[in-house]
């Protein structure tokens, strides 16, 4: 089953990168992860195909190659895709499909270079299968130069077992580690831009993310709630494989409190964030996470210094994982725009709790005194006794209970 013209095939080329590095064991189990989630992938999108995994490389039987290598890119643990011609692998059949190509996408006059790869055993060395498919080109192409060290156009062509493959491009993708290689994690999702971007990073290097939204209920401005929402919508594109799931958790009674309790403004931001991370560890352990991921970042606003960050992280032993606390602004900005979770509209987002000085050393023993005055305990379980699920999948809501 592959994309088929005057005999020969077109299929995808799937490269991976850092699952080189390990031993065969885990990469065998990596490489079983990325093949699952990239078959699945495809089969989400209603899209049928058959997959050969020799050496380094994932090839693709399919009939629509050009959807495949567009979503296989968004895969995580792929490096790049090609869109290849197979052909049967002898010499002269490779020349001819390399031949076709290089007539439909070299613009004389200019350089090129032709990249050989031999894995399977035939007549010619690559050397030898390079330069016959390169004198080929530059024969009946007039105009051309070619430059091995730094070509305008180069075009592949590896001799293997399942035939003879060429072409010239590679769709970049994004690197990283299957989704599920390094366990679950469990992030708190905000309207924010931060912590989409953090999730992904985790996601990107292997974490299978579930998420947590603490709505405050008449706290929060009226535009939260569903924001986060869309951010779920958003990273749901990049798991073609499968539905992220979000729990929202509705916290007004703990913001009630605060106010209630008299607790100073200045705590109440470190108080809200030990809260949430409260609840995502309560979460975290029934859904068997094994890490907290926040969008929180080292001095981007009063309540995240390098004090305050202890004192959030205090109230668990499951390790809060903060991806961009090096990043400045304007680098998460950029990369949310580039994965696409940057949303540009604003709308009602504020927060009713915020102070206008929250502390930026919030003391353990200031925090702790002040949450004597709460049934933290009792507002956890009230909080957690009834919880909203939601579902995402290829950017649209799946089930709303
Ligand atoms: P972001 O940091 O994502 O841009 P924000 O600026 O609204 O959102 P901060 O006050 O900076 O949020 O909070 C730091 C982190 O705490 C967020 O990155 C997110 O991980 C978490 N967080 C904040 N508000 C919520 C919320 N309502 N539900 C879940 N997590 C939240
Ligand atoms: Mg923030």
């Amino acid at each position: 089953m592959a994309a088929e013209t005057s005999g020969t095939k077109t299929i995808v080329m799937v490269r991976y990168g850092e699952l080189f590095l390990k031993s065969d064991p885990v990469k065998y189990h990596f490489i079983g992860l990325l093949l699952r989630n990239i078959r699945q992938a495809l089969k989400s999108a209603g899209i049928d195909s058959r997959s050969e995994s020799p050496r380094g490389r994932i090839f693709l039987f399919t009939d629509r190659p050009d959807e495949a290598a567009r979503i296989v890119s968004r895969v995580f643990g792929v490096v790049d895709t090609s869109i290849c011609t197979l052909v049967a692998a002898e010499p002269d059949a490779v020349r001819d499909a390399a031949l076709a190509l290089a007539k439909k996408h070299l613009e004389p006059p200019c350089t090129f270079a032709v990249r050989a790869k031999r894995q399977y055993k035939t007549g010619m060395n690559s050397q030898e299968l390079g330069e016959y498919v390169g004198s080929a080109i530059y024969d009946a192409i007039p105009g051309l130069t070619v430059d091995l060290t730094n070509p305008e156009y180069e075009i592949f062509v590896e001799m293997r077992e399942c035939g003879g493959i060429v072409y010239d491009e590679r769709f970049p993708g994004q690197g990283g580690l299957p989704w599920g290689s390094q366990g679950k994690a469990l992030a708190l999702l905000s309207s924010g831009i931060d912590s989409p971007v953090a999730a992904w990073l985790a996601m990107k290097r292997g974490c299978e993310v579930s998420f947590v939204h603490v709505d405050g209920g008449r706290w929060a401005g009226a535009d939260v709630k569903a924001t986060a929402t869309e951010n779920l919508c958003r990273l749901s594109l990049w798991c073609p494989q499968e539905p992220v799931s979000m729990t929202i958790v509705n916290a007004e009674a703990f913001y009630d409190a605060m106010q209630q309790e008299r607790i100073p403004p200045r705590l109440r931001c470190v108080l809200c964030k030990r809260f949430m991370i409260r609840l995502a560890a309560r979460l975290a352990l029934n859904e068997g996470a094994a890490a907290i991921l926040t969008g929180e970042n080292l001095g981007q606003v009063a309540s995240q210094t390098l004090a305050n960050l202890a004192v959030i992280s205090d109230v668990t032993p499951v390790p809060v994982l903060r991806p961009l606390i090096t990043y400045d602004k304007a680098e998460t900005v950029d990369l949310a725009r580039k994965i696409g979770t940057f949303l540009g509209k604003q709308g009602d987002l504020a927060c009713r709790a915020v102070p206008k000085m929250p502390a930026t050393a919030a003391t353990a023993e200031a925090v702790r005194e002040a949450e004597e005055k709460l049934d933290i305990a009792g507002l956890l379980d009230q909080v957690l006794a009834s919880v909203e699920y939601v579902n995402a999948e290829n950017g649209k809501i799946l089930t709303k209970e």
